[in-house]
């Protein structure tokens, strides 16, 4: 079989780059070594996750918040085999929807996996049967991440174990020990400090959620405490044994004292690296840099010309949307277009509750680069609709250029960040000032009032309900 371009690996990066391509009217391939499409994100990442975190909020709203709504209940119970099986449903549903995207733009399917023979032959070799050969002009590697563990805590997907198997536990874990309090730490330690695990979260930094602006980790710590998730911040994890009945948590906290943590099941969550396995780089001389990340130009295109790579296989945020963007870039520039991606406008966000939503710099970053900036804050306590809600948790941050107003960063944390986000990015990719933002009008009430008060704190700190 002959193609134009084919994609190895079918997550969020390389279905992306498939569709795009076949769009643009290349003959298309896409590779894929698993029985379903959507990779990481789909099937044991971004979509299953969420799909959980959705299931346990409304369990603990029921129990929690429906009393004081006047509603009146009998004491909830947690089915959690029928939250594992709604997760699974849920994620058959997306994973089809790829299938059909797949089928619908003429794209062909090869599962196996994919290693170069040469430049222009991939080998595939399924599970079962024999393997076969496609041939191609160009090649698009799309090849994701795997979880990271730490030399003396291998994951052995027991009782230590990665976000994969937290996805899909037969029991409740009774205590949960988290180590990293990034976003998958707190994801799915809320998921499970919700629906009644003991969860205590172990970091070795001395804030949770450490690559985003530090208020935020501070008012998602401070929230996440009532849910009952205990932390052990600046504690250094240096032993993870699995007795069999238990695991052993050994760490040494920034005093030196050693402590010790006992639990049932612990979830591993310190990062995720670059996945080429198998992919046979050798046979086309492309090198990984020092974290095994396939090395790209700004084009992200390899060392081998009609060889691109684009995801978390490359460097930058490890985020299913830059994958996204990068698969429509590869693409449109084989088709002799000249796309952009503004990578400093890719907005994180942490989907616990409340949420935490960023784009842009963080106030850390601009002292660092000695920028002079100005802030603005509001929070979500003075807001009607979180009144309304009782989602009274949270604040807007805004950071702008002190002398030209523009704004630099924003910074959410409260309900529906990760939807209230996008506006954010909206403004700050027409590059809007802070006071551009503060003389739109924004529907009342929303929680995005928030963003517009918080812009006119930043201006001339004048928010109107404060
Ligand atoms: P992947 O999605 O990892 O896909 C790579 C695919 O390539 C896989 O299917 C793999 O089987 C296949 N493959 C690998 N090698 C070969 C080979 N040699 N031949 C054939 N196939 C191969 N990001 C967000 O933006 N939002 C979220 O809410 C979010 N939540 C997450 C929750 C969890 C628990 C995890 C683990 C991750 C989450 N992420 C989230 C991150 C997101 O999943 C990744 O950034 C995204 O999936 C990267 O997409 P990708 O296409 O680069 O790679
Ligand atoms: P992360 O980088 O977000 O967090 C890892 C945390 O572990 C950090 O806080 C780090 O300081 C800590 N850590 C590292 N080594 C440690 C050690 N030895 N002991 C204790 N703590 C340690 O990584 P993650 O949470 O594993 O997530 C992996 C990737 O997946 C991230 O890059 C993220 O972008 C992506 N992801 C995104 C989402 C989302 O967009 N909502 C959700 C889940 C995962």
């Amino acid at each position: 079989m002959q193609y134009d371009v084919t994609v190895i690996g079918s997550g969020p990066g390389g279905y992306v780059a498939a569709i795009r391509c076949a769009q643009l009217g290349f003959k298309t391939a896409i590779i894929e070594k698993y029985s379903t499409l959507g990779g990481t994100c789909l099937n044991v990442g971004c979509i299953p996750s969420k799909a959980l975190l959705d299931s346990s909020e409304h369990y603990h709203n029921a129990l929690t918040h429906f009393k004081e709504h006047g509603i009146d209940i009998n004491k909830p119970k947690v089915n959690f085999k029928q939250m594992i099986a709604r997760k699974a449903d849920v994620v058959k549903q997306n994973v089809d929807g790829i299938a059909f995207l797949m089928k619908k733009n003429k794209i062909d399917v090869h599962q196996g996996v994919g290693s170069f023979i040469d430049k222009n032959t991939i080998k595939v070799t399924p599970e079962k049967g024999e393997a076969t050969e496609v041939k191609t002009d160009k090649v698009i590697i799309a090849t994701g991440s795997k979880p990271a563990d730490l030399p003396f805590a291998r994951i052995d997907k027991k009782r230590v174990i990665s976000s994969t198997e937290s996805l899909e536990l037969k029991e409740l874990p009774k205590h949960l020990i988290v180590i990293g309090g990034g976003v998958i730490g707190m994801e799915l330690g809320s998921v499970y400090a919700r629906i009644g695990s003991k969860v205590t979260v172990v970091e070795y930094m001395d804030r949770i959620i450490p690559t985003m602006d530090s208020t935020m980790g501070k008012e998602l710590m401070r929230s996440t405490k009532k849910i009952g998730i205990d932390f052990k911040l600046s504690h250094k994890v240096t032993a993870v044994e699995n007795t069999g009945k238990e695991v052993v948590v050994k760490a040494e906290d920034k005093k030196g004292n050693e402590v010790e943590l006992k639990a049932d099941y612990c979830l591993i969550a310190i990062g995720r690296k670059a996945y080429t396995d198998g992919l046979g780089l050798d046979n086309v001389g492309i090198k990984t840099d020092d974290r095994g990340r396939i090395e790209v130009d700004e084009h992200l295109k390899t060392s081998v010309d009609t060889i691109y790579a684009i995801g978390d296989v490359v460097k930058g945020a490890m985020l299913a949307h830059k994958a996204e963007e990068e698969g429509a870039l590869v693409a449109e520039q084989m088709a002799g277009q000249k796309p952009h991606i503004n990578y400093k406008l890719i907005p994180g966000v942490v989907y616990t509750w409340p949420e935490v939503a960023s784009v842009g710099y963080t106030e850390e970053e601009l002292k660092e680069a000695g920028k002079s900036y100005k802030t603005g804050s509001f929070p979500f306590k003075a807001l009607g609709r979180a009144r309304a809600s009782m989602d009274l948790d949270g604040q807007v941050k805004v950071l702008a250029d002190k002398e030209t107003d523009e704004i630099l960063g924003v910074h959410i944390v409260g309900a529906r960040a990760a939807d209230m986000i996008a506006s954010a990015v909206t403004a700050m990719e027409y590059r809007a000032s802070a006071e551009d933002v503060s003389r739109m009008s924004h529907a009342h009430p929303t929680y995005m009032e928030a963003m517009k008060e918080a812009c006119l704190a930043a201006t001339e700190n004048r928010p109107i309900h404060m």
